[in-house]
């Protein structure tokens, strides 16, 4: 008989973008039920605290009774183990995220063999988005509001102390 699957989503979410929300609809569809962990990890100096990282996710997920938001500290493979997850879900955007993925789930399956992970691609909308660069993008003063919900870039604005810029002002016309 084959264990029912227990899905776990970990990563640092500093903040979840709409990459990480379509991830989390898939991995429903394919699931049911899923738990969305984040990363405690002070090394990373996130923006947001793991108890902010953590609301921000819950108001996204407001009403949507099959996803639970926790946070977890040292090794996702030991939270799996003590929390009784068997599956690990996790996002492949390009390329250049396949080799590091690809290591820390063999790295995972040595340390764990009876949890898997399981890799979703987002919607290609969606393929190039990473926390990082937005992050970056918004210090730059540029516009991410394709990028993640209004109400979370304002908050990062606040964090970031950067106003929303203003809109572009069509050029004057060069005077003949
Ligand atoms: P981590 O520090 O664990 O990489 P992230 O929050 O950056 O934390 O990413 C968590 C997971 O979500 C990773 O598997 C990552 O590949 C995936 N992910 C991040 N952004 C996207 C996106 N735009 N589309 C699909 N998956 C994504």
């Amino acid at each position: 008989m084959t264990a029912p699957s227990r899905c776990l989503y970990p990563g640092s979410f500093d903040p979840v973008t709409f990459g990480h929300l379509d991830l989390i609809r898939r991995g429903i569809a394919l699931f049911g039920d899923l738990t969305v962990a984040v990363a405690v990890n002070p090394s990373k100096s996130p923006v947001f605290t793991p108890e902010e990282r953590v609301e921000l996710l819950r108001d996204q997920l407001r009403g949507v009774a099959t996803v639970q938001v926790t946070t977890f500290r040292g090794l996702v493979v030991e939270y799996c183990q003590r929390n009784g997850f068997n599956v690990i879900l996790r996002g492949l955007r390009t390329v250049s995220d396949f080799e590091f993925e690809y290591q820390m789930a063999l790295t995972n399956r040595s340390l764990a063999p009876g949890i898997e992970t399981v890799f979703v691609m987002p919607n290609e909308r969606y393929s190039y988005i990473s926390s990082r660069l937005i992050k970056e993008v918004l210090e730059g003063g540029g516009d991410v509001s394709h990028f993640l919900p209004r109400e979370i870039e304002e908050k990062l604005r606040a964090k970031l102390g950067k106003p929303r810029p203003a809109p572009l002002q069509p050029s004057a016309e060069p005077r003949p």
